[in-house]
């Protein structure tokens, strides 16, 4: 039997504990396998925005570009179209 919220349903003992409204809504997760989100630590945002900065800065004119180099261009537009 598949639930129509696409969960098996809560065992027995759980439906009698929540009552049948509340197991018609509350899916059961299995919250103690789930691993938990890695925290966005300091250093680490701080080397993602380095790589976003390298990627910015043009290898030709070495200037910000204010966006990232295009891989197919490898330059920024003004010294791709001037070379
Ligand atoms: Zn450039």
């Amino acid at each position: 039997m598949v639930h129509r919220l696409g969960h098996r349903p809560l065992p027995r003992a759980a439906r009698h504990h929540f009552g049948r409204r509340m197991s018609a809504t509350l899916p059961v997760y299995p919250w103690r396998l789930a691993k938990p989100v890695r925290p966005m630590t300091p250093g680490r945002s701080r080397a993602l925005a380095a790589a976003l900065r390298a990627r910015r800065i043009c290898p030709q004119c070495r200037r910000d570009a204010g966006y990232c180099i295009p891989r197919s261009l490898g330059a920024c537009v003004p010294c791709a179209d001037n070379p």
